[in-house]
C-alpha cells in the first residue's frame, strides 16, 4: 500500500477521510546524543522508519511526521541532546493529538522510539481519554520489553536492546547505513548491564560518568542481518496490536 502522510495533503484531503476508518500514526522520536557510531537523529529515523513500515501495511493509516524532539535529561550532558522537559513534552503530546480530535479523528497509533517518552506520552493519553471517547494506542513497552523480543535479541546478542549498545546499533545500520560511523570509530566498550531502579544515575553528569563513551556495549559489534531480524519482529508487533485494538 503506497503510504498517505499527512503532511502531503490539503486541508480539504484531511476533511474528506474516513472518520470510522482512519488511524492516525505518530512517530516519536528524540534529538540525543547516541555514542560513538550513532548520529544524534537515531530514534527519530527509527521511529520514522518503522512507522512508514507500519503505514504500508495497516489499512486506513495516515502517517504524521516524525517527532524529532523528546525529553532525554539524562543524556544532556552530553552536547548534540535536545531535553523537553516531561510536562511540556505531555502537553505538546496533547495538543497534536486534540488537533485531530476536534476534527472527528478517533483513532491514534503512537509508534514510540525513545524510552524516556514512554511516561509523558502515556499522561497525555490519559489526560486526552477524560475528554474525549477515542482509541489511543502507544505500545513501545509491549513490543519493546516484551519478553520474546528480549529473548530474541539474548538469541542474537547475548544481551537486550541498550542506549547506543550492539543491538541498537544493528537496527540503525539496518535502517539507514550511510548515517553510521565505522565500526572503527569505536575506542571502548560501556556496560552491559542496565543499572537498576536503586542504582540509577540521579543527575546528567552521573550519568555521563557511567557511560562516558555515550553508549552501552560494543557498538562494533553490530550486525545487518540481525537488525533485519529485529526489525521485521518489532513491525509485526506493532501491526498484531493494532489490527487488534482497532478492529
Ligand atoms: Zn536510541
Amino acid at each position: 500500500m503506497p503510504i498517505t502522510r499527512i503532511g502531503w495533503l490539503t486541508w480539504k484531503e484531511v476533511e474528506a477521510l474516513n472518520r470510522e476508518t482512519t488511524i492516525l500514526i505518530l512517530p516519536t522520536g528524540c534529538t540525543e546524543q547516541h555514542g560513538q557510531r550513532l548520529p544524534l537523529c537515531t530514534d527519530t529515523r527509527s521511529a520514522e522508519f518503522l512507522a512508514e513500515r507500519i503505514a504500508k501495511k495497516l489499512s486506513g493509516a495516515v502517517l504524521l511526521p516524525a517527532l524529532p524532539f523528546g525529553t532525554a535529561q539524562d543524556t544532556s550532558a552530553w552536547p548534540g541532546t535536545v531535553s523537553i522537559r516531561n510536562y511540556i513534552y505531555q502537553e505538546v503530546i496533547e495538543d497534536i493529538l486534540e488537533s485531530f480530535i476536534i476534527h472527528g479523528f478517533t483513532k491514534f497509533l503512537v509508534v514510540n522510539f525513545h524510552g524516556p517518552n514512554h511516561q509523558p506520552i502515556e499522561k497525555a493519553i490519559e489526560m486526552i481519554q477524560l475528554d474525549y471517547d477515542v482509541q489511543i494506542l502507544n505500545p513501545d513497552k509491549d513490543v519493546f520489553m516484551n519478553p520474546e523480543f528480549m529473548k530474541l535479541c539474548e538469541s542474537l546478542f547475548g544481551k537486550k536492546l541498550a542506549h547506543g549498545n550492539e543491538v541498537e546499533t544493528s537496527i540503525s545500520v539496518a535502517i539507514e547505513p550511510d548515517l553510521i560511523r565505522p565500526a572503527e570509530a569505536v575506542t571502548g566498550t560501556g556496560p552491559d548491564y542496565f543499572p537498576l531502579k536503586e542504582e540509577m544515575p540521579a543527575t546528567p553528569t552521573e550519568w555521563r560518568r557511567l557511560i562516558p563513551l555515550g553508549h552501552f556495549g560494543n557498538p562494533a559489534k553490530a550486525k545487518l542481518k540481525a537488525g533485519q531480524i529485529l526489525i521485521n519482529w518489532i513491525i509485526n508487533q506493532f501491526l498484531e496490536l493494532a489490527r487488534t485494538e482497532f478492529k
